[in-house]
């Protein structure tokens, strides 16, 4: 049987694009989860799988010398 991945309860990552300058260290930080495009776009998945993804978007989060790193929902559960 496969391990089963489920999405860490209710968090939820967002970018306020008005702050962030693509510095691209929330990607060192949580690349799973975040991802700077070919054309120079960041992307970045909504919903951090398990705990510890959930830890990584929480250090990208403090990382962010922007804090353009919005975590919502269940972050410290
Ligand atoms: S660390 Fe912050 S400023 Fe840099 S790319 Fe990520 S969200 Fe944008």
């Amino acid at each position: 049987m496969g391990v089963r991945i489920t999405p860490a309860s209710g968090t939820r990552v967002g970018v306020d694009n008005d702050r962030c300058e693509l510095y691209g260290i929330c990607v060192m930080e949580a690349p799973g989860l975040f991802a700077l495009g070919a054309d120079g776009r960041l992307r970045f998945r909504k919903h951090p799988l398990g705990p510890e993804e959930k830890e990584q978007a929480v250090a990208a989060a403090r990382a962010c010398p922007l804090q353009a790193v919005v975590l919502r929902g269940d972050v410290h559960g």
